[in-house]
């Protein structure tokens, strides 16, 4: 009996340095390997997450607006960013009050700089926001109705679907998907008739266009200055597009794009296979080129902005003799970007 024991000790003690040692080089590699990585990896974004809340949008861009004259700008940008490190990203948080604080300390003469100094994550939810945010508000000049058209600052994108058209939609962005793989759903939907003509958000190039098993006819359009990657899926059976749009053609915001359908969810072309028709609506964030088509692709949630998107709408009117839908109104983007 003792002897066993006095075995088992051994045995033990002996598993137990084994054990440490075998720990202890793979600590060391892994820190060297840590090393050699960080040397060589890029420096860019890449995790985010969109979560400002459609109040928090609302009210700070209208302030962005009212103060763009202004000697304090108060862009909504900044403003979002300064709540978001405030917050750690939960706006849940969110008053308008902490706005109203903000802009008082910005026009009784503190700096942007002063404020922000002992927020750890203030660039980095500036650098996310403007990604998202950053050609949203601008110069443009639109015809109106029975009025000439002026120049303005305010919403120079637009929502995806045409004005007078109904649609509903609910927060469901990361909710499980099942067709192929189970994975999260990494868009918008927007519920909608068939037909429904869909409208370019932004301006953009089309860089993507044709049948995708999961998204069926679907368009991939790159923001001008390639921070966004906007997906517009399961576009109409027979005729997904509008006529003049194709691969590397140039779109303008508010544009007419194509039509809402229900194809998806086949490996071969033009089927219906998804229940109700929608649309869906993904946008994706694009800090280098390398996370374009990766395993890592930063797409985010749509849900405030596409509400936010109500407040410009593309009026469209539709060709008799093509059946074809176009934009109604001359639209001129007189300014780009915003940081
Ligand atoms: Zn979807």
């Amino acid at each position: 009996m003792i002897i066993f024991n006095f075995r088992k000790k051994n045995i033990l003690i002996f598993l137990i340095a084994v054990f440490s040692t075998v720990i202890l080089i793979l600590t060391v590699l892994s820190k060297n390997n840590h090393k050699v990585g960080a040397q060589k990896e890029k420096k860019f974004i890449k995790y985010a997450e969109f979560t400002p809340t459609f109040e928090a949008l609302e009210y700070t861009m209208n302030i962005d607006i009212k103060t763009h004259e202004n000697k304090n700008h108060i862009s909504w940008i900044d403003t979002l960013a300064y709540l978001s490190s405030r917050y750690g990203g939960d706006f849940e948080k969110y008053r308008n009050s902490h706005v109203e604080d903000f802009v008082k300390r910005i026009n009784d003469g503190e700096k942007i700089e002063d404020l922000t100094k002992n927020l750890k994550f203030f660039f980095y939810y500036k650098e996310v926001y403007s990604a998202v945010l950053g050609n949203f508000l601008g110069e443009y000049r639109i015809e109106k109705p029975e009025k000439e058209a002026k120049q303005e600052y305010g919403l120079k994108v637009f929502s995806p679907i045409a004005k007078t058209f109904p649609f509903c939609h609910y927060p469901d962005f990361g909710a499980l998907r099942k067709y192929g793989y189970s994975r999260p759903h990494l868009g918008h939907d927007l519920m909608c008739a068939v037909g429904t003509p869909v409208i370019s958000v932004e301006s953009g190039t089309v860089e993507a266009m044709g049948w995708n098993r999961y998204g069926g006819w679907r368009l991939g359009i790159r923001s001008d200055d390639k921070k966004r990657y906007y997906y517009y899926a399961h576009l109409r059976q027979n005729r997904p597009y509008h006529s003049e749009i194709s691969e590397g053609s140039k779109v303008q915001a508010g544009d007419v794009i194509g039509y809402v359908g229900r194809t998806g969810y086949s490996t071969k072309e033009n089927m219906n296979n998804i229940s109700q028709s929608h649309l869906h609506l993904g946008m994706e964030l694009i800090f280098d080129e390398s996370q374009k088509d990766s395993n890592n692709e930063i797409w985010i949630d749509l849900y405030s902005i596409t509400k936010l998107l109500q407040k410009n709408k593309s009026a469209v009117r539709r060709e008799n003799s093509t059946k074809e839908f176009f934009k109604n109104y001359k639209f001129e983007e007189l300014s780009t970007g915003q940081s």
